[in-house]
C-alpha cells in the first residue's frame, strides 16, 4: 500500500505531462458511482485518484433521486431487488456518515411513495405489481381512490386506487454528489481534472490511464466507472468493454411557492398511457417531474415533445401543477446494461475492475456499490447480494455500446 498523500484536490492537474503518478487505486469517472467507490476505498486506507474533468457531474445532476426498491420492482429482476433492498437498508447509516464527514445535508427524506392508477388498465397493472410485491415479501398497501386523495389532496379526482409504500424514500442527487466530492477530498482522494484518453497496459495487465492532457496516472488497481460512456474507453480490449449504453431521460423541475405548500407530502407516481410519470417533492420546495426513457445514443437535447408529454401526464395526475413556476428542464444519460443491473467487480482483464451499468437505480445503489467496491479493492468478501452482478455474466457477449443512435418512441421511467 502506498503512503497516503496530502490529498490536495486537483494536485495532479498541475502535474508534468508524461510523468507517471501512482496511487493504490485509480478511478476513471467521478459520477456518484466513481466517487462513492473512491470515498469508501480511501476510508479503508487506500490511496485513491479520481480522473474526471468535472467530478460530481454526470447523471446525478439530472436524476430524481427516488430510492424506490419496491415501486421500481419489475418482473424477472428478483436478484436486482435483493441488491436494491440491501442498498436501501444501508441508506440511513450511509447518509448519516456522509453528512457527518462533510457537514452537508443531502435532502434525504423518508417520505414514502404513493403509486396510483388513473383508469381501469392502469389499475390492473398496479394490482399485478402489488401481487408481485407481496409475493416478494415487500411491504405495500392497496388503497382506494378516496384513500389516496385523503393522503394527497392534490391528486386528480379520477384516481382509481393506488399502492402506499412507506419504505421507498428519496434523496437529492445533486447534494449527494456535492457531498461525495467533499468527503473524498477530506479522505485524501486526489482529483485529476481531465478526461482519461486511453487505458494503459503492461503486457496483459491494466496499469493506469493516459489523460487527454498527456498526464500518465498509474495504479495496481483501476476502476472503470465512466457511466454511460464506460464501453467507449480507448485501449480497453474489445472482449472486456462493458456492454453499457446511454438511456436518455428528460426531467422537469418546478417550484412550490410557500403559499401552495405542502403541495405533495410524498413521491407520487403513476403509469399514464403505458408510460411512467413521477413527482418528487423536495424539502426545499423543488418538485421534480420525470422522466422519459429514450434510446437516442449520447444525445441530451431537451425536446418540446419530451417536456410536453411529461407536463401532460403529470397534469393528469396532479392538475394543480399548472399553477407552479417551471424552473428547469434537463436531460441525462442512464448507464443501461443488457439486464438493467450493474456490473460490479473484476472485468476479466487483470488490474481492471468495473463499477457501471446502474441504469435507473444508480442513486439507490450508491451505498452498497461503495461498500462492494471497497471490499473487492481490499480483498474482502463482498456481501452475498452483490454476487450475481459480476461482469463475468456477460463474458460471452461482445460489447454492444451503440455507435449510432437508434430512435424509439418516448417512454417514461426513473
Ligand atoms: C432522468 C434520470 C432520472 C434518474 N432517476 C433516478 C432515480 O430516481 N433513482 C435512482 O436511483 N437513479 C436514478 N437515475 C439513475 C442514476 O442517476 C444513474 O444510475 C447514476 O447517476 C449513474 O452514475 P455513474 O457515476 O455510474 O455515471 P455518471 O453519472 O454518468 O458519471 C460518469 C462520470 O464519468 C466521467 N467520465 C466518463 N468517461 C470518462 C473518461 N474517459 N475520463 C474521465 N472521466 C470520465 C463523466 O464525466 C461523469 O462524471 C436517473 C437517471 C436519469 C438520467
Amino acid at each position: 500500500m502506498h503512503a497516503r498523500r496530502s490529498g490536495q484536490p486537483g494536485a495532479h492537474g498541475r502535474g508534468t505531462p508524461g510523468a507517471a503518478a501512482t496511487s493504490d487505486v485509480l478511478v476513471i469517472g467521478g459520477g456518484i458511482i466513481g466517487l462513492v467507490t473512491a470515498w469508501r476505498a480511501a476510508l479503508r486506507g487506500l490511496s485513491v485518484t479520481v480522473v474526471d474533468p468535472e467530478p460530481g457531474g454526470g447523471a446525478a445532476r439530472v436524476a430524481a433521486g427516488m430510492l424506490a426498491a419496491v415501486t421500481e420492482l419489475h418482473y424477472g429482476e428478483e436478484a436486482l431487488l435483493a441488491l436494491n433492498l440491501e442498498s436501501a437498508r444501508r441508506y440511513p447509516g450511509f447518509a448519516a456518515e456522509l453528512t457527518e464527514a462533510t457537514g452537508l445535508g443531502l435532502g434525504y427524506r423518508r417520505c414514502g411513495t404513493l403509486a396510483v392508477a388513473l383508469d381501469a388498465d392502469d389499475r390492473a397493472h398496479l394490482r399485478a405489481l402489488h401481487a408481485l410485491q407481496l409475493r416478494s415479501g415487500l411491504e405495500s398497501e392497496w388503497l382506494t381512490g378516496r384513500e389516496c386523495r385523503r393522503l394527497e389532496p392534490m391528486l386528480a379526482p379520477g384516481v382509481r386506487g393506488g399502492l402506499r409504500v412507506d419504505g421507498d424514500h428519496q434523496i437529492d442527487p445533486r447534494r449527494l454528489a456535492t457531498a461525495l466530492v467533499l468527503a473524498c477530498e477530506r479522505a485524501g482522494v486526489v482529483f485529476h481534472r481531465a478526461w482519461a484518453a486511453r487505458l494503459d497496459m503492461a503486457g496483459e495487465r491494466a496499469v493506469g490511464v493516459t489523460g487527454e492532457d498527456g498526464t500518465v496516472l498509474h495504479a495496481p488497481q483501476v476502476v472503470l466507472a465512466g457511466g454511460s460512456t464506460s464501453g467507449r474507453l480507448t485501449g480497453v480490449p474489445e472482449d472486456v468493454l462493458p456492454p453499457v449504453r446511454p438511456v436518455k431521460g428528460q426531467v422537469l423541475r418546478l417550484t412550490v411557492p410557500p403559499r401552495h405548500a405542502p403541495f405533495l407530502s410524498r413521491t407520487v407516481r403513476a403509469v399514464v398511457r403505458g408510460g411512467h410519470v413521477y413527482l418528487v417533492p423536495r424539502e426545499n420546495g423543488e418538485l421534480v417531474v420525470g422522466a422519459t426513457t429514450e434510446e437516442q445514443g449520447w444525445d441530451t437535447t431537451v425536446t418540446a415533445g419530451g417536456v410536453y408529454e411529461l407536463l401532460r401526464d403529470a397534469h393528469e395526475l396532479v392538475p394543480g401543477i399548472t399553477e407552479l413556476p417551471l424552473t428547469e428542464t434537463g436531460a441525462g444519460l442512464r448507464p443501461g446494461s443488457p439486464d438493467n443491473a450493474p456490473l460490479l467487480g473484476p472485468s476479466g482483464l487483470d488490474g481492471l475492475l468495473l463499477a457501471t451499468g446502474h441504469h435507473r437505480n444508480g442513486v439507490l445503489l450508491t451505498p452498497v456499490t461503495g461498500d462492494v467496491m471497497a471490499d473487492l479493492l481490499t480483498g474482502a468478501e463482498p456481501p452475498e447480494a452483490a454476487r450475481p452482478f459480476t461482469p463475468a455474466r456477460f463474458a460471452a457477449t461482445t460489447a454492444t455500446a451503440p455507435a449510432a443512435a437508434v430512435s424509439t418512441p418516448l417512454e417514461h421511467s426513473a
